[in-house]
């Protein structure tokens, strides 16, 4: 099944979150065989969401399942507060994602000027360790692109499985989802996240997968899924994880 469950229906307050926008998504998602979608916009436009909507275009687009998610901006210390903000809202899922180290947000193109001050190991073993504390929280579904600090394309000296492998074991102890987001290759670094060996040890590890395209625009849902699918089918997955009501699913791949 090709299911497309990380889609930014806002993009970075791009669009609106309204039907006509939203259904914009959905027929290119229907366009690219999507059996399901999932929106995850950033959590910093909540309030912008138009829940009604989504009652509205699933009426209209029964060929197609659609999600509600929200991709996490996750802080360290600021759990409790998320768990506040979030209370009023029954999503199908949450997206936890490391953007920033301290307040620097190192996957901004704006900013790679930040990189130098860093010892790059260092660097790997810092933001993996925010992926940690994020699995840690006990508070998301699924792991936003894995592997975002090679965005750039500075790799670690060290091996990546000896950098992530702690994580790797927090994320199998909680049970948590990673997906194949397609947009690592249309960044500089031209690799899907999580990259190929990372891939193959989540599947050795026992951890789902789930499909995600990171879209910012309607015409880049469902980018690069089928490859995607056909990449987690070579590694050996056979189960597509999808999400209701923050309950996991595993769908045939
Ligand atoms: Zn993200
Ligand atoms: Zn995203």
């Amino acid at each position: 099944m090709l299911v497309d469950y990380h889609v930014h229906g806002i993009g970075h307050r791009t669009n609106k979150h309204t039907a006509p926008e939203l259904a914009k998504y959905i027929e290119q998602g229907i366009a690219q065989n999507l059996t399901e979608i999932g929106f995850a916009d950033h959590d910093e436009y909540l309030l912008e969401l138009d829940f009604s909507s989504f009652l509205y275009l699933q009426r209209r687009y029964p060929q197609i399942r659609l999600r509600l998610g929200l991709e996490v901006d996750y802080r360290p210390g600021q759990e409790k507060i998320l768990g506040q903000r979030l209370a009023p809202y029954q999503f199908d899922y949450l997206i936890g994602s490391i953007h920033f180290i301290g307040d620097w947000p190192f996957d901004h193109p704006a900013y790679t000027a930040g990189y130098a001050a860093w010892d790059i190991d260092e660097l790997h073993q810092t933001y993996f360790s925010l992926v940690t504390q994020m699995v840690r929280s006990g508070q998301f579904d699924i792991v936003g692109h894995l592997d975002l600090i090679k965005v750039f394309g500075y790799r670690p000296r060290r091996s990546v499985l000896d950098l992530a492998g702690s994580t790797l074991s927090a994320i199998q102890e909680s049970g948590m989802t990673v997906e194949i987001n397609t947009a690592g290759w249309y960044k500089p670094v031209a690799e899907v996240y999580p990259g190929r060996d990372l891939l193959e040890e989540c599947f050795r590890l026992g951890i789902p997968i789930t499909l995600s395209s990171d879209a910012h625009a309607a015409q880049d849902v469902g980018r690069d899924i089928a490859r995607a699918r056909e990449m987690a089918w070579a590694v050996g997955y056979r189960q597509v994880a999808v999400f209701e009501k923050r309950q996991r699913s595993l769908l045939p791949l």
